[in-house]
């Protein structure tokens, strides 16, 4: 299970500002979520975009927790396809910790075995670090791994 302990990698400044508008998405009030773009080498999610979900479904963010239509898939992966990139992972805010709810083991947001979904907590209105967040880990019939604090710290890499 601990083949490949770096998961994720983010470019320079990809976390910084990708924390900063989850920020300001957010407003101190409701969650944020997007897509994590990037590619997959060996075994590592490296991540170089984001792409928030608002811009795939204008009402993503209108309820108590993020949610997507089904429209919002298939212009992800034109977003995808146009960039050359894949979604490598997702992140949403939560308003208190970073543990996953029981909605967001019950649907993944990509249903394969590999992805990652990351948890910010407190709406990512004070600085986040990567000890702070969740890595989720989708296993697959519904079953995740979830990693916190030095056990995800040591899930993502900051370039
Ligand atoms: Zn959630």
């Amino acid at each position: 299970m601990n083949s490949s302990p770096k998961l994720l990698e983010f470019a320079p400044g990809v976390w910084p500002a990708l924390m900063e508008d989850l920020r300001r998405r957010g407003r101190g009030v409701r969650e944020s979520g997007a897509f994590l773009l990037g590619r997959q080498r060996a075994g590592v999610r490296a991540v170089t975009q984001w792409l928030p979900y608002e811009q795939l479904d204008a009402g993503a963010l209108n309820f108590d927790y993020v949610r997507l239509e089904s429209a919002a898939f298939g212009r992800l992966w034109d977003v995808c396809a146009a960039r050359g990139l894949e979604p490598v992972a997702d992140v949403h805010t939560h308003p208190f910790g970073p543990r996953q709810s029981g909605s967001d083991r019950e649907h993944p947001m990509i249903s394969l075995a590999g992805h990652v979904a990351m948890i910010v907590p407190r709406f990512a209105q004070v600085r986040v670090l990567p000890v702070d967040v969740s890595v989720n880990v989708y296993l697959g019939g519904g079953r995740w791994e979830s990693h916190f604090e030095r056990e995800a710290q040591a899930r993502i890499a900051l370039l």
